[in-house]
């Protein structure tokens, strides 16, 4: 399909899905803002590579779901299917190790080919925080706090669930992958195509797995938790204490993996049931691996993902757009002086509306329309006085005002 339609697994954001998507955003940034994150933005392309060393071979992302083509001038680039890579080869290609530890907040779309249905698109939004050069697992709980400060803001917390695992450090990881390869290899006759693979190159992807059959074998795998070095087990224990002293509630999810490599430590989703399949809002962890693996210096790092349409979905009422003034002129005089006031009030940072054409009747109606709060109502009469109408559009009062007093008597209405 081409022409007029939008491609599969995209939308359009209309004003008022605008309002919730930016309302969205702005209670990220602001929640971020107050953790003391500051905002960076990277290009929303980057070289393939970027991706394909560290999202892995094996995962889903890199195999089946990036954006990926050549440019004119013979380069492979992909447009990012989220932003911790782009980061970490922000701070390599700028140095940034050198002012660690860096609090960063982002915003914006995100690309994956993936089968579009409810709460799954192709291109989609994402803001999420990220901690770099922290290593202590206080970096966790700040983290993880300033997602559910967010989720709070945006009147969703209480109806989420905080799912927290280990994966534990390097050692753990690799005394669990002999013991889960053991096992995997036991049950291989019943594991998917995909999961084989995994087997071979990432076992502990295939935990991650969405394959029916894989699930019913991981259901009956070992536990991590049962190989985790006294270190990891320490790391993990003062993440759950310091969530417990913030009051934020978790239930521990042993099946819990991040899909990707470069993870270590903790790894959280939080979950809206609502929002059914597709229910995760939010999701991150600790990647003390990403900078090192892209080849930069050795950098700890921990953050989290959030989808903006998902989260959208779990928003109340939609925020009402700012009702704006309307000026109603009659005649080509008042016309002309409509304009001038308009753009007076408009200096004063009013929201005004000025017709383009139309009787008196027809500009009413559209003032009503478009739920203006008042009309600014201008007949050559009044002008000649230095007057204007001023009808408020709630409760139909209408009275006289001078026109030097126009703003202050609309202050009470912005
Ligand atoms: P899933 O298991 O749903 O595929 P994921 O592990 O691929 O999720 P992440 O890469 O962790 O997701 O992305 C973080 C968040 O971004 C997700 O929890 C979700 O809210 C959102 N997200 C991811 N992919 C999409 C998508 N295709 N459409 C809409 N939102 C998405
Ligand atoms: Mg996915």
């Amino acid at each position: 399909m081409s022409g007029l339609q939008p491609v599969r697994g995209t939308h359009d954001l209309l004003p008022d899905d605008m309002r919730r998507h930016r309302h969205v955003i702005e209670t990220a940034r602001r929640a971020a803002l107050c953790f003391g994150y500051q905002e960076v933005a990277t290009p929303i392309f980057e070289f393939t590579e970027v991706f394909k060393r560290t999202l892995g071979d094996t995962s889903d992302v890199v195999t089946k779901e990036m954006y990926t083509f050549t440019d004119k001038g013979g380069e492979t680039v992909t447009l990012r299917p989220e932003n911790t890579a782009s980061v970490a080869r922000a701070l390599i290609s700028g140095g940034l190790n050198q002012h660690l530890p860096l609090k960063y907040f982002y915003a914006g779309p995100m690309f994956r080919y993936e089968r579009p249905q409810k709460g799954r698109l192709r291109q989609f939004h994402q803001t999420g925080v990220e901690l770099l050069g922290v290593r202590e697992p206080g970096g966790d709980v700040e983290v993880i706090a300033a997602g559910v400060e967010f989720l709070r803001r945006l009147g969703a917390w209480d109806r989420c669930v905080l799912e927290l695992n280990t994966l534990g450090d390097t050692a753990s990881r690799q005394a669990y992958r002999q013991v889960l390869v053991a096992y995997l290899n036991d049950h291989r006759g019943r594991l998917s195509k995909d999961s084989l693979e995994r087997l071979e190159k990432n076992p502990l992807r295939v935990l991650d797995s969405k394959d029916e059959s894989d699930q019913k074998i991981v259901a009956n795998a070992p536990l991590s938790s049962e190989y985790l070095t006294p270190e990891a087990r320490d790391f993990f224990a003062a993440v759950r204490d310091g969530l417990e002293t913030l009051g934020i509630s978790y239930q521990i999810n042993q099946r819990l993996v991040r899909g990707l490599d470069y993870y270590s430590h903790t790894c959280f989703e939080i979950t809206c049931a609502e929002l059914g399949a597709q229910k995760t809002v939010l999701a991150g962890g600790r990647y003390d691996g990403l900078v090192a693996m892209m080849g930069g210096p050795e950098t700890p790092g921990v953050g989290w993902a959030s989808g903006v349409e998902r989260c959208a979905m779990l928003l109340g009422e939609t925020p009402p757009a700012p009702r704006p003034v309307a000026i109603v002129p009659m005649g080509a005089n008042a016309e002309r002086k409509a304009a001038a006031i308009a753009a007076d009030l408009r200096r004063q940072d009013f929201v005004v509306d000025l017709g383009f054409s139309g009787n008196m009747g027809k500009r009413m109606k559209r003032a009503n329309k478009i739920a203006a709060v008042a009309a600014i109502i201008l007949g050559d009469e009044e002008l000649a006085r230095g007057e204007a109408a001023l009808k408020l559009l709630d409760s139909g009062e209408q009275k006289n005002v001078r026109l030097g007093d126009l703003a202050a008597a609309l202050a009470p209405y912005r």
